[in-house]
């Protein structure tokens, strides 16, 4: 199975165009941008408001969630004033969960439909149930018969629908056969989509979206494949839902969205924030902008053979261990390691004072970087104080001579890792850097290319006692290619030379897809070329080199490792991006949960604003906190509501209790800042 030209090039999937209104969805189209109102949708002055406030800053897709047939008839008044305010072009969206009846009235007022397969026509009652092929079968028919009218109503209107499949909201029926995997998101898309063929119908985009990263970017893939299997052609929404709020839910999202836009996959992106929806757009912009700018570069169509990992199962790359420093090392069950980058020499003191700051000190950079260009600055080492981290990496330019390698080293104390670029034509070079390592007990960190690893792989080879870190040189990036496909050619290269040696991850400028200097951009370009490498399996080490402050790298690796599910850090939240549904402020609630419990490393808690679809999407959560009626809320331990209709006040504290209860809470730690 392929789900994809290259995944090396970003070769952008062929897919037929999908017309949402006056908006092109797919086929040559550019990628699109959308959102989602959050207003109660019958309060339609405040939804008009919401999908004006959101076209006016570049949303060009408007989805707005239509709970019951009552919501679903506002929708005729929205788009009318929508329209008459200037954005009749803006095509509105309607979201529907369980009811068809509400699927039926909002098809006759809005461009596109969005139904939920685990929920439109099946139950969700979390119960086991054995179900025979017959039972199935029949169960398709029901299906079938439930789905139609609107398939059928859709083609009549020039309407498109989205099969919008989340990861917490599969069928019984499906998770019967299934379970709840990717394989059960997949499948229950294509039921849906087959019954929409044999309509004769092709309007219709399809979404995969999960929660975690991971699991949602398996569905993606395997959609596609399935759908290549099967000659369809239909464009994709991308998504993480639940990503949360401010730095976790930006990476989260690029993590899982990026990976597939380096793909050739998407045609349409919305970014979940918990946050007001206009502050979805910038990100999903940049995102679209930077995976626009790799469909320009001349890659050819013809299929790329892939690598040999298996992009539908996680697996880590098999490495051995690697000590970096005493009680610090990589290796195939410990955690990737963060580095940070001094600019100089005579950074370091700096560097250091800001990486002992008590801010870190569940988060510490482990390695501080320090390019060294001269015996000069060998010798300057020698008068750096004690530094608040477990190792130094030097970073050796490429015009220091071997012998003057030498004689700084004789000078310094290990351990160090000695990081230098090597060619195809530096064999002797890495001889004679791998034998200084050797000698003085430090690890070598070699920058190279997947096509320098034949001619290199001997030497390494040769020098196995050697401790050895592998990362790509950045100088040898040729376009068409983007980093994270020269990284798993790295890898590949490697697996084909018997190296086995642990890899290195940098964000650096130089690997940057666009190079801006806003935050923003910055975490985009770590968290894809980390994330989508990370999911893959790879990476035992991280550096975000693009950002100098050495706090926020440090955060932001941080940050970054646990969206990507390889070092958890501080609690996981699961937050719903809220929508006409939901029965709190979810903002507000979110931070305030985040502030009382942030500090319960590895423990995941859903905070989801309405019990229709908040205990499914929550997915694989710890706890729950979910609305269950206006003002009050239920918590969950898993998928079991455990206490019901508490007064808001009071479900903050009992919330906590019920972390005491089952042994996962922890005093935090007092933190005094400077
Ligand atoms: S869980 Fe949140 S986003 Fe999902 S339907 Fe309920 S309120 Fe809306």
């Amino acid at each position: 199975m392929s789900y994809c030209t290259s995944r090396f090039h970003t070769v952008r999937r062929p897919t037929l165009e999908v017309k949402v209104g006056a908006v092109g969805v797919g086929g040559a189209n550019p990628l699109r941008i959308q959102s989602m109102t959050t207003s109660d949708t019958q309060d339609v002055d405040a939804t008009v408001r919401q999908a004006i406030a959101l076209a006016e800053v570049g949303c060009e897709i408007v989805r707005i969630t239509a709970p019951n047939v009552q919501a679903a008839r506002c929708l005729k008044d929205i788009r009318a004033r929508f329209s008459a305010a200037g954005f009749s072009h803006v095509p509105l969206v309607a979201d529907i969960h369980f009811l068809p009846q509400a699927a039926m009235e909002a098809v006759e007022h809005v461009e596109k439909v969005r139904v939920n397969p685990g929920n439109y026509a099946d139950k969700k009652k979390f119960a086991v149930r054995e179900y025979s092929d017959a039972d199935y079968e029949r169960e398709l028919q029901r299906l079938h018969d439930a789905f139609s009218p609107l398939v059928k109503r859709a083609r009549e209107l020039g309407r498109a629908l989205r099969i919008g499949t989340n990861h917490g909201s599969l069928s019984d029926r499906i998770m019967n056969r299934y379970g709840d995997t990717p394989l059960g998101m997949v499948e229950s898309a294509l039921e849906f989509l087959r019954i929409g063929q044999s309509h004769g119908f092709d309007q219709m985009i399809l979404s995969m979206k999960a929660s975690n990263p991971k699991v949602m970017i398996q569905a993606y893939r395997l959609l596609v494949a399935r759908m290549n299997e099967e000659q369809m052609h239909y464009p994709l929404h991308l998504g993480v839902t639940e990503a949360g709020d401010g730095e976790d839910g930006r990476i989260k999202s690029a993590i899982g969205i990026g990976s597939l836009l380096l793909d050739g996959l998407g045609d349409t992106i919305r970014v979940s924030l918990t946050e007001d929806s206009v502050y979805e757009i910038p990100v999903a912009r940049a995102l679209a902008q930077k995976a626009m700018a790799l469909w320009s570069a001349d890659a050819a169509r013809t299929p790329v053979p892939p690598d040999a990992i298996d992009p539908y199962r996680y697996t880590k790359r098999e490495t051995p261990v690697v000590s970096l420093a005493p009680a610090c090392a990589v290796g195939p069950d410990l955690p990737p390691r963060v580095m940070v980058r001094a600019a100089s020499v005579a950074d370091l003191a700096a560097s250091a004072q800001a990486l002992g700051s008590p801010r870190l000190v569940d988060t510490p950079a482990e390695g501080l970087i320090v390019p060294v260009a001269s015996a000069a600055d060998f010798a300057a080492l020698h008068t750096v104080p004690a530094l608040p981290v477990r190792f130094l990496v030097l970073e050796l330019v490429a015009t220091l001579s071997p012998d003057v390698v030498a004689a700084g080293l004789a000078g310094t104390k290990a351990p160090l890792v000695l990081l230098h670029a090597f060619g195809q034509a530096d064999g002797s070079r890495l001889e004679r850097l791998a034998d200084l390592a050797r000698q003085g007990g430090h690890t070598l960190a070699v920058a190279t290319t997947a096509g320098a690893i034949p001619a290199l792989g001997p030497v390494l080879a040769a020098r196995a006692d050697v401790p050895l870190l592998i990362t790509l040189a950045e100088a040898a990036l040729t376009a068409p290619a983007h980093t994270v496909g020269a990284y798993r050619a790295l890898a590949d290269a490697l697996r084909v030379a018997g190296l086995r040696a642990p890899l290195w991850i940098r964000s650096t400028a130089g690997t940057a897809i666009q190079r801006e200097n806003t935050f923003l951009s910055k975490l985009l370009e770590a968290s894809i070329l980390a994330g989508s490498l990370l999911c893959d399996g790879l990476g035992d080490a991280l550096s975000i080199e693009t950002e100098a402050d050495v706090q926020r790298a440090t955060t932001l690796a941080y940050n970054v490792l646990q969206g990507a599910g390889a070092r958890i850090s501080k609690t996981e939240f699961v937050a719903c991006p809220s929508c006409g549904r939901t029965l709190f402020d979810l903002q507000t609630t979110t931070q305030r949960i985040r502030e009382k419990t942030g500090h319960l490393k590895g423990v995941k808690i859903a905070i989801m604003g309405c019990i229709v679809n908040g205990p499914g999407e929550m997915a694989d959560a710890d706890f729950g906190y979910v609305g269950g009626a206006p003002g009050k809320i239920n918590l969950y331990v898993g998928k079991t509501c455990v206490q019901y209709n508490l007064p808001q006040a009071e479900a903050d504290d009992r919330l906590i209790a019920l972390i005491k209860e089952h042994g996962r809470w922890v005093e935090p730690r007092p933190v005094t800042v400077a």
